[in-house]
């Protein structure tokens, strides 16, 4: 069962402003603290949702809003700047989670609870805004969907998100999320590769750099 309604081709305003590398949005979602993992002593986590409206980009980039909806949230929070820095802080809350949560299972290790628990409590809150509607047109007509009840609402962006995490946690896809193998990436992705053997969140962005890096730390051996 998808949850995720289909949106078939998404109506593009702007060019994506996120890399959407990651094959499910929860884990795109992850991926908006940039650097999360970097200890090296300077590097700090590069916060990509600074603002309410950056929060609607990611949702218009991965089409969970419509140009519509976005104009209309982003007016209200013109209007309610509190509000919608409230529903900000939430979902950066909702994202660590999130992480915290797959990263545990990834490593094998005891999942936090707090996060487990805020993961349940965003997907329960996100199921009370879903009904199922009959499909009155299209090839799909005579079936039913699953949709949301109020798109005016700040945080109605994040229930599909939240949604989107409870489904992949309890599929057995579960065991094909990963972080990116680069040390200064690591952001996650599912893994739906035939073989179940990718090791990079993006060829471009990562697997060559890797192999570059390799490249020339064998030469370097060769001509020292
Ligand atoms: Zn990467």
């Amino acid at each position: 069962m998808t949850e995720t309604k289909e949106t078939g081709k998404i109506e593009r305003r702007y060019p994506p402003r996120f890399d959407l590398i990651a094959g499910n949005v929860c884990l795109d979602f992850v991926n908006t603290l940039d650097d999360r993992h970097i200890h090296d002593g300077h590097t700090k986590p590069k916060e990509l949702l600074k603002t309410y409206p950056d929060l609607l980009h990611f949702g218009e980039d991965t089409g969970l809003l419509n140009s519509g909806q976005v104009d209309r949230l982003r007016r209200r929070s013109d209007v309610d700047p509190l509000g919608a820095q409230e529903v900000l802080e939430w979902s950066r809350e909702l994202r660590e989670a999130i992480h915290d949560v797959f990263w545990a299972t990834m490593n094998k290790r005891p999942v936090p609870p707090a996060a487990l628990g805020k993961v349940n409590v965003d997907a329960q809150g996100a199921a009370s805004h879903m009904s199922l509607v009959a499909i009155e047109r299209g090839p799909k007509k005579g079936g039913f969907e699953w949709t949301y009840d109020d798109f005016s609402l700040f945080d109605s962006v994040l229930w599909p998100i939240a949604r989107a995490a409870a489904n992949l946690l309890a599929s057995d896809q579960l065991a094909y999320v990963r972080a990116c193998s680069s040390e200064d990436c690591e952001w996650f992705f599912l893994d739906t590769s035939k073989n179940h053997h990718r090791r990079w969140c993006d060829m471009t962005r990562c697997g060559n750099r890797a192999k570059f890096q390799r490249f020339y730390a064998r030469k370097k051996k060769i001509t020292s």
